[in-house]
């Protein structure tokens, strides 16, 4: 197939948009879309210092790339890659992380569960079944990360999350009946670093081949505990509905935006925990999780 804006051989189908598109027009058509929305969100203003959440995986290698060759002509920006470890043996590997932070010139430092929180994953899983492990790893790794970027002076945070995540938490929040995360509108909240997500309009595919196209091929370990988490039939769900009906994902991105700060949840203020001192919306999940898991 010819690339439907010049003569080259196409690279890739977009079906919401019928167009076949070769490398150039590709990797072009991603960073346009990326830079508009950095632009709609007001997601980079001087002298920001930006934390990027590098897991060596493809789509934060792919977000690495992005910012570290698109800014690296702004004086008044920084970028600090942050990677943290869970501890899950064959899965997490910070040295990739870190070789790609060398490659890409970006300070990198990083910091692990067993640091933290005298404890891993694998081991949380050893003990009390990996049934709810997904939730465990995501609340203790949201605070840590945050620990982390705020006591290096970040000022946001750069997550890969890609079209296709946003949309599954929307309808995950959706199947749940979760009103107030819903209609949760994001604002600044004392201790908490922002959080931002660049490739938001861009389908995962699509990273994943901007990924392999920039950056080259990475290993793809997948987490051993993934097949517990909800997201993974919510992905198949909308992947097949989205095959019929291209723009699918497209229309979530915009249901989430139209209903944000429509709910009370928009008024939610943060408390610090008397017991960890850390920033919680409300009574603190971490220590919560923390409590669970060493029972
Ligand atoms: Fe953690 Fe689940 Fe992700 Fe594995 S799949 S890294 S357990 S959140």
């Amino acid at each position: 197939m010819q690339c439907s804006k010049c003569r080259r051989e196409a690279v890739i189908f977009q079906r919401y948009s019928g167009l076949h598109l070769c490398e150039r027009h590709f990797l072009a058509s991603v960073e346009a879309r990326t830079k508009r929305t950095i632009r709609t969100h007001g997601w980079m203003k001087p002298a920001d210092t930006i934390g990027i959440a590098l897991s060596g995986g493809k789509d934060s290698a792919a977000l690495l790339h992005f910012l570290s060759t698109n800014f690296s002509k702004r004086r008044d920006l920084d970028f600090l890659a942050i990677t943290i470890d869970e501890g899950i043996g064959g899965y997490r590997d910070v040295s990739q992380a870190e070789e790609l932070a060398r490659r890409y010139d970006v300070p990198w430092t990083t910091a692990s569960f067993a640091g933290e929180y005298a404890t891993t994953i694998d081991d949380i899983v050893l003990r009390k079944g990996d049934r709810r492990s997904c939730s465990w790893c995501g609340v203790l790794r949201r605070r840590l990360l945050n620990r982390v970027a705020r006591e290096a002076g970040c000022t946001k945070v750069a997550f890969g999350f890609t079209l296709d995540d946003e949309a599954q938490s929307v309808m995950m929040n959706v199947l749940r009946g979760d009103t107030e995360r819903l209609t949760m509108a994001p604002k600044p909240a004392e201790g908490m670093v922002p959080r931002i997500r660049p490739f938001e309009a861009v389908p995962e595919r699509e990273v994943a081949l901007y990924s392999h196209i920039t950056v080259g091929l990475l290993p793809d370990r997948g987490c051993p505990y993934a097949h517990n988490a909800l997201r993974g039939d919510v992905r198949r769900l909308l992947d097949d509905y989205s095959w019929l009906h291209p723009s699918t994902k497209y229309a979530l991105l915009g249901l989430r935006d139209d209903l944000a700060g429509c709910g009370e949840g928009s008024a939610m203020t943060t408390v610090i925990c008397s017991e960890c001192g850390e920033p919680t919306f409300g009574p603190c999940r971490s220590c919560a999780v923390l409590k669970e898991v060493n029972k």
